[in-house]
């Protein structure tokens, strides 16, 4: 090829970079300075360029233009700083992305598939340039983030989604295919808006909806197999749940809101149970939010508990109780509740407010996944800690400012509101008092904490304490690169649970010690690998892996399979 097409190519070019040779070979002689560079200094050389922005949003546009110039060093920044961009290239500034993505909007970066694609579907597949495609994250934009319908400029999140897979599960990007299924959208603000991107109509509903969707998946798996994996990424939980029942038994599907998040909290609370105690069974579970995540996390933490202790699922949703925008979900309610609500209404009498359900359902984990912010006051952490002496407390709701509670109140509500029963034995040398000695000073009886939006450090009374993030990206790179590496053809629940023991078995006897119930992020590369092998490995028990023979070794093949983004040599 010419040197200017391989430059213009951002698989293949590598500016600075290209070597002497290189540039001898492939006629890039005077089209690039002197200078030659190697990874490592463009690296720091564009992060030094990054840092320079204060504007997150422009962090966010520097990264695509660089993701559309030179892809390998794309990833080598997201692969090395992962800390710090993630949250730039996903949640939150991507949300902002999506809201201005009329705006910022430059070159496609993923399909679009109208309405007006209609009875053309698969032909509009086979316009997408990579024919090997792995996995596949599509949006309807409906349920962007916490951010609600922002249409076809909903986008911004399977183009960051699969950037993930790339840099933290090792998936090629040529593999990776973002799709946004445009039906319209019911934002006012949008169809006002002359620059909006997508269909300027309302959204199609009931049976338009559901042709489009079915032409949608039966081309995809005409068009790819069975083995590509479709993410459902941000669709309203009217459509999340239906879609995932629909097509789970017959394509490689996967909600991450639903599914991902089930799996990466359920990993958090089996690691807390070596701080806060006891066996997973032994826990009462209380949510706030009984949407796509709060009853996704919920069923599997039942199965979870079903699978340890043999007991039917039945049973032991009896521990798990949530309480939605009405109230706690009990039997009385039963008729009127939304069919993935049903199996969570317990006998109980109506509780209203969430401190009420918090002192009748006496839980030792309490989930806020409502998107309401600030939910989890004074009185609700308070009554939590009256009763536990580490309570644990998931915030989920994003972004920050919707948070339950933020880590600092977490900590200091539950300070010393925990009256410790010591039986006399304990206290064998102490004076005897009466037959129970009641003491309040266990200070260390404080909160676990973890949130979905990042908290930084809290230091309290001289000790450091540290949030955990229950972020999903810890779990679907690893569990979509075990899906591919095995040939998977079905997801199934096992499979979450493989991938959250092997997220929870990640945490070090150091990160315990800071309160830390998720491994850093530094190390996500391993974490992924040994989730994809465990999932690999599920999938194979199952019977539902095609790549056969299986390898012997599934941690080092997965490793082996990882996309590294170093450069190739052009001879
Ligand atoms: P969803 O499907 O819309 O569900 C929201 C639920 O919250 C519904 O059950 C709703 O009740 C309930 N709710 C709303 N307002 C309430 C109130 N004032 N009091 C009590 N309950 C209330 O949403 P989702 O997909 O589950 O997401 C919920 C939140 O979780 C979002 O903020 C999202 O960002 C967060 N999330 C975090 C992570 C993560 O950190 N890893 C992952 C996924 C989601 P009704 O059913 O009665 O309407
Ligand atoms: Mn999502």
């Amino acid at each position: 090829a010419s040197g200017s097409t391989l430059m213009r190519d951002p698989r293949y070019n590598k500016g600075l970079a290209f070597t002497e040779i290189e540039r001898d070979a492939h006629y890039l002689r005077g089209l690039l300075p002197p200078a030659v560079f190697n990874q490592d200094l463009q690296e720091k050389r564009v992060m030094n360029n990054l840092r320079q922005y204060e504007v997150p949003l422009h962090r966010y546009t520097a990264l695509m233009d660089l993701q559309e110039r030179n892809e390998r060093l794309f990833y080598k920044l997201l692969i090395d700083n992962v800390e710090e961009l993630l949250p730039i290239v996903y949640t939150p500034t991507v949300g902002e992305a999506c809201q201005k993505y009329g705006s910022i909007y430059k070159r496609p970066q993923g399909l679009y598939i109208s309405l007006k694609e209609k009875g053309k579907i698969l032909e509009v597949l086979k316009n997408w340039p990579e024919k090997i495609v792995q996995v596949i994250v599509v949006t309807d934009g409906e349920r962007i983030l916490g951010l609600g319908d922002l249409g076809c400029q909903g986008m911004g999140i399977p183009v960051g989604k699969l950037s993930l897979y790339t840099a933290l599960g090792g998936v090629r990007p040529s593999s990776c295919l973002p799709i946004t299924i445009d039906v319209g959208t019911n934002n006012e603000k949008l169809l006002n808006d002359e620059f909006y991107i997508g269909l300027k109509q309302k959204r199609a509903t009931g049976k338009e909806y559901e042709e489009l969707l079915e032409e949608f998946m039966s081309a995809v798996k005409k068009n790819y197999g069975e083995k590509v994996l479709v993410q459902f990424e941000d669709f309203a939980n009217h459509n999340a749940f239906t879609l995932l029942e629909k097509y789970s038994s017959s394509h490689l599907v996967f909600n991450d809101d639903i599914q991902g998040t089930a799996s990466v909290v359920l990993a958090g609370v089996i690691a807390s149970l070596k701080l806060i105690g006891g066996t997973l069974a032994d826990h009462t579970f209380l949510f706030l939010g009984a949407g796509e995540a709060g009853t996704g996390i919920a069923e599997l933490i039942a199965l979870e508990i079903s699978k340890r202790t043999k007991a039917p699922v039945e049973a032991t949703r009896k521990k798990i109780w949530l309480v939605d925008s009405k109230g706690l979900i009990v039997s009385s309610r039963l008729e009127s509740l939304q069919h993935f609500k049903k199996p969570w209404a317990h006998e109980h009498e109506p509780v209203k407010a969430l401190v009420d359900a918090v002192k009748a359902t006496k839980p030792t984990i309490l989930i806020g996944t409502s998107g309401v912010g600030k939910t989890f006051t004074k009185d609700v952490v308070e009554a939590m800690a009256s009763f536990n002496e580490k309570p644990l407390i998931f915030a989920l709701s994003n972004p920050t400012s919707q948070s339950e509670c933020t880590a600092e109140e977490a900590y200091t509500w539950s300070k010393a509101n925990f009256f410790y029963l010591h039986s006399v034995t304990e206290y064998k040398q102490a004076e005897p008092l009466s037959n129970y000695h009641i003491i309040s000073l266990r200070y260390q009886g404080r909160a676990i904490f973890a949130s979905g939006s990042p908290f930084d450090p809290v230091e309290y009374e001289g000790k450091v304490f540290v949030p955990g993030q229950g972020n999903n990206a810890y779990i679907f790179p690893g569990l979509g690169l075990g899906l591919i590496m095995s040939g998977a053809i079905r997801v199934r629940d096992e499979m979450l649970l493989a991938a959250s023991e092997a997220l929870a078995a990640q945490v070090s006897e150091e990160n315990y010690d800071k309160g830390l119930i998720y491994p850093p992020f530094t190390n996500i590369r391993k974490i992924s690998a040994s989730i994809a092998a465990n999932v690999a490995a599920k999938a194979y028990e199952l019977g539902l892996a095609s790549h056969l023979p299986r390898p012997k070794d599934l941690l080092k093949y997965a490793e082996s399979c990882m996309y590294s983004p170093g450069y190739r040599s052009y001879r």
